[in-house]
């Protein structure tokens, strides 16, 4: 019997790790505890993360973050357009 192994070649965007809320678990939001460390990407920023890979083999494109109003539904939208991702 054969095995063979399968798996994602990905990579990870964070917009932002400042976020609104303040669930007692989360040890990842910036807004209350050391601001200083929080980061807001543009789209911009985001574009060039992405570009880093073209000509890569990836399959998945791992978005996660905090919430802030800026990244509704329309950035996203913008954000996932097709003339905008990775050049493969
Ligand atoms: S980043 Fe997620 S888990 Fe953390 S406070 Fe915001 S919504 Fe909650």
């Amino acid at each position: 019997m054969e095995i063979q192994t399968y798996f994602n070649r990905n990579f990870h965007i964070e917009p932002t790790n400042i976020c609104l809320y303040t669930c007692s678990f989360c040890s990842y939001s910036r807004l209350i505890k050391k601001r200083e460390e929080g980061w807001e990407y543009t789209m911009d920023d985001i574009m060039d993360i992405v570009h880093k890979y073209d000509d890569q083999p990836v399959t998945e494109v791992h978005i996660v973050g905090g919430v802030l109003p800026q990244y509704d539904v329309k950035f996203y939208a913008d954000l996932f357009r097709d003339d905008q991702g990775p050049q493969t």
